[in-house]
């Protein structure tokens, strides 16, 4: 019974009546044993329900220093949503919410949509997949004979009457649901409980498409989660719409009551030499305990459309003040991402999304340009201009090489770059270039390539302009490809976040590669909007940014790099380092090849750029 009381007596007013109930009942159940009081508590408790139910890393789920996490979850309320920063768990929350919903009401149906089919596909693998198998009781619930990864079935014991109940924890990718997948199964079964995961990234009309197959549910509860972008987009007018919960803290010594906001990150002044950054109260300095907390309304309403809770770093009980601190001075954070990712707030301001210190983490390897592992495969993009520009890559985005033609006759760039693509001839998959301003070079380009023997596969691409949005959409008849300009530099500003791609460590200093390196910070994040007042984000230069655009088409060409992608809020869960082996030509390749990026086990190479002062 001790686990009870400390759980029990963690509590604040909101729940004060059920703690009242817990009490009472907790005396009428004395002559139980503890795990009969377990399955008791669990019934009528969802946080009760993922304590005995659920296992993380081999221990049962705990909510020690997260009491921000205890009234969400007991949250019945029809329509629920999170403005968050990354990696503060929430993944875990929504899976937590959806299997308990499941649990607690027989016969019903969970849907978890992200915005990409690869994105839930890789949630069930990563992290349901073991939730499940973690927990005694979850796993014998699973009816694993007719599980599916992205449609797991569970099925309860015969009752009584000799009923089972059974429930379908159903995942998809809302984008792709246009086509197939969720939207059949939209179609095709009610949805009790939906949850719309990564929501900043979802279709505009995701509601209205998957609420019709809620639309007969008794119970139509939906959970929404997202990191803001900028302000006005739909996800933050969803949150706008709520009524905005902060976690305002206490402070125990003077009893000032607050959000956390950075004003709570302190410098004690202990050291002279470096500051010593603390969690304090704003008003007389003394240290803070994030925990002393509640929720409050910031936007009370009598009917929200959401229920809305606020959670940023500042919160969450594993980063301290010098962590976030650091983030905060890192030029590998632009101001945007530590606003979205950090602070959880949307950031309306103009900025530069890719800096030169985000390109040298991609650096820190030490890879040479032009080096090749056996069975390479590689994709050139190509960016026409006064001088046109090359930028080659592998499967894994590690790039390979770069080339500029720079020929007075512009006629003359496509045959200069196809012989230097020839090089590469074997190992040669896909070639995509700019369509414009002239079409005839990619006639002749594809002509040199073809007589070159080097491939047939070349397409030429045009950019869709936001505010419209697009998927790659290929043209096999003509050789044309369409995209989104600023999905797809989102792409690679994601791709450089996460220091997914690889420039070739070794030759960080080549002309090339520090130019291409410039391209990449050359461009800036605008605020625009559309006539009818809808917000965007439109991508201008500041600078040339031929690389980058060539290697957009790389992008392209490759159709997505198999790297494991460190992003979603999901943080990782399997351990990302891999075994390598060198191959007999010297370059590093993990052991199973299919399942990450290239090697990136070198030392840190000290690179002293001469943009690193030009740029301040
Ligand atoms: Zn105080």
């Amino acid at each position: 019974m001790e686990e009870m009381d400390t759980q029990l007596s963690t509590d604040y007013e909101t729940v004060s009546a059920n703690n009242d109930i817990f009490t009472s009942l907790e005396q009428a159940l004395q002559s139980l044993t503890e795990g009969d009081v377990r399955d008791i508590l669990a019934d009528i408790d969802t946080v009760s329900w993922i304590e005995s139910r659920r296992i993380l890393k081999g221990q049962p789920f705990s909510f020690k220093d997260r009491d921000y996490l205890l009234q969400p979850y007991r949250d019945e309320y029809q329509n629920i949503i999170f403005m968050k920063g990354r990696q503060v768990e929430m993944s875990e929350f929504s899976m937590n919410w959806l299997l308990h919903k499941l649990d607690a009401h027989p016969y019903t149906v969970g849907l978890h949509t992200f915005p990409r089919a690869a994105q839930a596909q890789k949630f069930a693998k990563q992290r349901l997949q073991s939730a499940i198998m973690d927990s005694e009781y979850i796993k014998n619930w699973n009816d694993a004979h007719n599980s599916e990864q992205v449609m797991r079935k569970f099925l309860k014991e015969k009752d009584a009457k000799g009923l089972q109940p059974y429930n379908f924890y159903i995942l998809g990718g809302t984008w792709e649901s246009r086509k197939d997948t969720v939207g059949d199964a939209a179609r095709g079964i009610s949805l009790d409980f939906v949850v719309y995961d990564e929501r900043q990234d979802h279709p505009d009309d995701v509601e209205t498409v998957i609420g019709e197959g809620a639309s007969h549910s008794e119970y139509k509860q939906t959970l929404t989660l997202g990191t803001p972008k900028l302000p006005g987009i739909q996800f933050d007018q969803q949150w706008e719409a709520s009524d905005k919960h902060y976690w305002f803290v206490k402070c125990e010594h003077c009893g000032y009551e607050a959000p956390l906001t950075m004003d709570n990150i302190m410098d004690s002044g202990q050291f002279d030499d470096e500051p010593d950054w603390y969690y304090g109260c704003p008003h007389c300095r003394k240290p803070l305990i994030r925990t002393n907390g509640r929720w409050m309304a910031t936007n009370p309403q009598k009917r929200p459309e959401f229920r809305g809770y606020h959670i940023n770093q500042l919160m969450v009980c594993w980063l301290t003040a010098e962590e976030i601190m650091k983030k905060k001075n890192s030029t590998a954070y632009s101001r945007r991402r530590f606003y979205n990712e950090v602070l959880g707030e949307s950031y309306g301001g103009d900025d530069i999304p890719i800096t030169i210190a985000m390109m040298e983490e991609c650096g820190k390897n030490e890879f040479k340009l032009g080096q090749l592992g056996d069975n390479e495969r590689i994709y050139c993009g190509i960016d026409w201009g006064a001088q046109s520009y090359l930028w080659i890559h592998n499967k894994h985005h590690r790039l390979i090489d770069l080339y500029i033609a720079d020929q007075s006759d512009p006629r003359e760039h496509p045959k200069a770059l196809a012989r230097h693509i020839a090089k590469y001839k074997k190992y040669v998959k896909k070639v995509v270039c700019d369509a414009g301003p002239d079409i005839t070079r990619f006639y002749s380009l594809r002509d040199e390539l073809k007589e070159l023997g080097v491939t047939n596969q070349v397409y030429a691409c045009y950019y869709a302009t936001p505010p419209a949005k697009t998927d790659i959409q290929w043209d096999d008849k003509k050789m044309i490809v369409t995209v989104g300009r600023s999905e797809a530099i989102d792409k690679v500003i994601d791709e450089v976040s996460d220091t997914n791609l690889t420039l070739p460590g070794y030759d960080l200093q080549n002309e090339k590669v520090d130019m291409a390196i410039e391209h990449f910070t050359n461009i800036a994040a605008e605020k625009a909007e559309t006539k009818s007042g809808n917000a965007f984000i439109i991508y201008v230069n500041t600078g040339p940014d031929h690389f980058l655009h060539a290697k957009i088409y790389a992008d392209i060409a490759s159709g997505g790099a198999e790297y494991l992608p460190a992003g979603g809020s999901a943080p990782c869960i399997s351990n990302p380092r891999q075994q390598f082996t060198r191959t007999k030509s010297g370059i590093y390749v993990p052991q199973t090849l299919s399942n990450g990026k290239f090697a990136t086990n070198a030392a840190p190479r000290n690179r002293t750029s001469k943009h690193r002062n030009k740029r301040r």
